[in-house]
């Protein structure tokens, strides 16, 4: 498609951002637009940061490399998308915020290269909310059991909330309960009676102000439930 037809997206996007915004009370500067351009060709993308966005998500990170060698350094990139142990570390220099931690053992694997590298990646732990099989993230039980204990081992990397996708649905009201359900995760992850009390965590400021959540089909209520970036491909890219 041609770049004047992104343009038209991109405009018809923020629009419903700003709608959605204005419904649940909060101001448009609180809702960042990650857009994810894993099947848009270069050309597309070129045309994105020519309109001036500056978040780009991938969910491959050997797409996200490759990409991020050919685009000006300051685009901001977001990985979606599961990571691998050994492909951390190629990644941390040039990405700004990891989505998909998975696991623990993928947080303290990235911890150990942070404290080696000397950088302070910015992550964002996925969540199983809808418990799908076929998808990554942490069980909601499992991540509030470890949860304590992961805070207090990531003195380099910056733990800055949570992630989610909700399972596939033609209402996108269907959604909203999983939204809301990461929400309230957050909200009790950080509350007092979960680690508010603890020193160390207090000290790290661990309160998990991002929310990712929301994507082409579903991202107005990701919206009014409290998310703080959507990540959105399709509605850029598709003609009509
Ligand atoms: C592909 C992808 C998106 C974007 O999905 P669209 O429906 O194309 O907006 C968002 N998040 C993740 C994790 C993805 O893999």
């Amino acid at each position: 498609m041609k770049p004047s037809g992104i343009a038209e997206n991109l405009d018809r996007i923020r629009d419903r951002i700003a709608a959605a915004c204005a419904r649940s009370g909060r101001p448009v500067s609180s809702v960042r637009l990650v857009a994810v351009t894993k099947y848009a060709t270069l050309e597309q993308v070129r045309a994105l940061f020519d309109l001036g966005v500056r978040d780009l998500g991938e969910s491959r990170p050997q797409q996200l490399l490759e990409r991020a060698a050919q685009l000006p350094p300051d685009v901001r990139w977001h990985l979606i998308g599961h990571l691998q142990r050994n492909k951390a570390r190629r990644l941390l220099p040039v990405t700004d915020c990891i989505h998909s931690v998975d696991s623990f053992r993928l947080l303290e694997a990235l911890e150990r290269l942070a404290e080696e590298t000397a950088t302070a990646p910015r992550v964002l732990l996925q969540v199983n909310v809808a418990g799908e099989a076929a998808k990554h993230g942490f069980d909601p039980e499992e991540l509030a059991r470890g949860w304590l204990e992961a805070v207090r081992d990531c003195r380099h990397v910056r733990l800055e909330g949570l992630m989610t996708m909700a399972p596939y649905a033609e209402d996108p009201e269907a959604a909203r309960p999983v939204f809301r359900a990461l929400r309230e995760l957050r909200d009790r992850l950080v509350s007092d009676r979960e680690f508010g009390s603890d020193p160390v965590a207090r000290y790290r400021e661990s309160t998990l102000p991002e929310l990712s959540m929301g994507m082409t089909g579903d991202f107005e209520p990701a919206i009014e439930e409290g998310a703080t970036l959507i990540r959105i491909g399709g509605a850029l890219f598709d003609a009509g």
